[in-house]
């Protein structure tokens, strides 16, 4: 069980909703929110935690100015606000609208969001153009990520091919970092940063301008037809568990149920 912080029944007057009166007029709504640490109580001092009386008046500025139509929308907002706060591992938010212009007597209709850092690795690599050049691309997308942080970068590999060995050298590397995207939220934007350095699909496992994989997420195993984590090639691949094991030697594969450092170790023999 985790420890958690909660501050309940936060009310502001705002204009959330679809409809126009809804936008002139505006009414209540109610926000709920617990914030998930890792520990708390460690010292007696208000810079160590989290603030809530600072927390809760941010909820309520944003309410009174949110300018959106859904619930969802500022459930979701709100939760990536909070979840950005000091030592926050995750959050959930709940906004209640008690007034929703439902057209007949209910107590209550609410909007719950979850959101959870996750310990992420992506293995980047190369071999077009300028292969290195890519990488710091990809690189500084996802240090500028908004849904992301603490992002670490193992050193560049210059690797031969695999699979398709007629072509030329690699440059791989492999990303940390934490997120609170959902695994097909993460896989669109690698995707889309691949794209935005002219990544085309011809050959499989032909040459690239910039691939990026999800090799882990968390302890998630997923298996759908766009998604499978851990990647499933990843404990066959020298090229992937050397820099892997820079930056995150102690992670265990959720699978083989070894470190990344004794994968890439046993690997090598
Ligand atoms: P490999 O996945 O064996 O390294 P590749 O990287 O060359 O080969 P791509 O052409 O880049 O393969 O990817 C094809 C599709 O694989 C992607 O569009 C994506 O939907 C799917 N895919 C499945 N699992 C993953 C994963 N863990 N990371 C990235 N893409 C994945
Ligand atoms: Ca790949
Ligand atoms: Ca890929």
């Amino acid at each position: 069980m985790k420890d958690t912080i909660s501050v309940t029944g936060i009310e502001a007057h705002g204009y959330i909703g679809v409809y126009a009166k809804e936008k002139k007029v505006g009414q209540k709504f109610i926000v709920d929110f617990t914030l998930h640490f890792g520990s708390i109580g460690a010292t007696d001092r208000l810079d160590d935690t989290v603030d809530y009386s600072k927390a809760a008046q941010r909820v309520k500025s944003y309410i009174e100015s949110a300018e959106c139509d859904l619930i969802e929308t500022a459930a979701a907002d709100i939760a990536r606000m909070l979840i950005r706060e000091n030592g926050v591992t995750g959050v959930s938010v709940t906004v209640h609208k008690p007034e929703a212009p439902i057209g007949f007597k209910f107590s209550d209709v609410s909007v719950t969001c979850n959101l959870l850092w996750q310990d992420v690795c992506l293995g980047l690599g190369s071999n077009i153009g300028d292969k290195r050049a890519h990488l710091d691309y990809a690189v500084a997308k996802l240090k500028e990520c908004e849904h992301c942080k603490d992002l670490t970068v193992s050193d560049y590999y210059v690797t031969s091919p695999y699979g398709v060995v007629d072509q030329d050298d690699f440059v791989n590397a492999c990303v940390r970092l934490h997120t609170y995207l959902t695994p097909l939220e993460l896989l669109d934007m690698c995707l889309a940063i691949e794209k935005e350095r002219g990544r085309e699909r011809t050959l499989r496992w032909g040459p690239r301008t910039l691939d990026i994989d999800i090799l882990l997420y968390g302890r998630e195993v997923i298996s759908s037809p766009s998604l499978t984590v851990p990647h499933p090639d990843m404990d066959r691949r020298r090229f992937v568990l050397e820099p892997l094991s820079d930056i995150a030697g102690d992670f265990i594969h959720p699978l083989i149920g070894k470190s990344i450092r004794r994968m890439s170790e046993e690997l090598k023999d």
